[in-house]
């Protein structure tokens, strides 16, 4: 078991594969200090979700390890390793069902009060209040009611509200407009806040608010450092 953590995450030469001799990562290591915030960048099929796997622990590493507030992820259980990771990826997840059971997925207890204050602390309010019975409207999986950017803006109002440690994010790579965007950027900040986190980030603007960019090529990492360093 892990009881509550700081969140400090260390890869030491981590080496991975998906396929026999085909490595996906290739002795990658990476220091991050609770509440830091990674942006990992680089080509298609250069590891950056393969990193992501390995932290959620959906895979085991081949070579290396993964280390949380210095434990490594083999030496705790899955459930108490992924109750302190939050997951927002890029085809956000809605299922059929009101806009407040979706925002209070990760936390079925939260009150009326709880779910408000998330949706509003990520500019989701307003949205969700202009829908014809705002909070109690009806989704559906596939529905077309949400746009890409209000998608993205309910999977931030559920992370926040489920308040984990460490934070994954694959960001949409859809085109969202300019003021779409902006909500998102504010929104995203007030996620970050306080949490290790990583992302795959798209937008240049993400990536210049990460505390560190890592470059990934062909599984290794490449650069390592600040937007104004690199
Ligand atoms: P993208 O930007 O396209 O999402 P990525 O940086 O996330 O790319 P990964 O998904 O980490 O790249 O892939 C790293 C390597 O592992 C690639 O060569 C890819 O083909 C391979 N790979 C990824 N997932 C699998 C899988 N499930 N089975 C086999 N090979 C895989
Ligand atoms: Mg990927």
């Amino acid at each position: 078991e892990l009881p509550t953590i700081k969140g400090d995450i260390k890869l030491d030469n981590v080496v991975f594969e998906y396929e026999k001799d085909r490595p996906a990562l290739r002795a990658v290591s990476l220091d991050v200090k609770s509440g830091q915030s990674i942006a990992l960048v680089g080509h298609t099929g250069s590891g950056k979700s393969t990193i992501i796997n390995l932290i959620c622990r959906f895979y085991d590493v081949v070579g290396g390890s993964v280390r949380v507030d210095g434990h490594d992820i083999r030496d705790i259980t899955i459930n108490s390793l992924r109750s302190q990771i939050g997951i927002v990826l890029q085809d956000t997840f809605i299922f059929s069902g009101t806009i407040k059971s979706n925002i209070a997925f990760g936390r079925p207890t939260a009150t009326d009060e709880e779910i408000i204050e998330a949706a509003k602390a990520v500019h989701a309010h307003e949205f969700i209040m202009s829908l014809p019975d705002g909070y109690e409207t009806e989704v559906e999986e596939r529905g077309s009611v949400l746009s890409m950017g209000q998608r993205q803006l309910l999977s931030f109002a559920r992370a926040l509200l489920a308040n984990p440690r460490i934070l994954i994010l694959d960001e949409a790579t859809a085109s969202i407009d300019t003021e779409t965007e902006l909500k998102i950027q504010e929104a995203l900040k007030t996620l970050l806040k306080g949490r290790t986190s990583f992302i795959v980030a798209h937008r240049l603007s993400t990536i210049r608010h990460a505390d560190k960019i890592v470059v990934l090529d062909h599984g290794r990492k490449m650069e390592e450092g600040s937007h104004d360093e690199l």
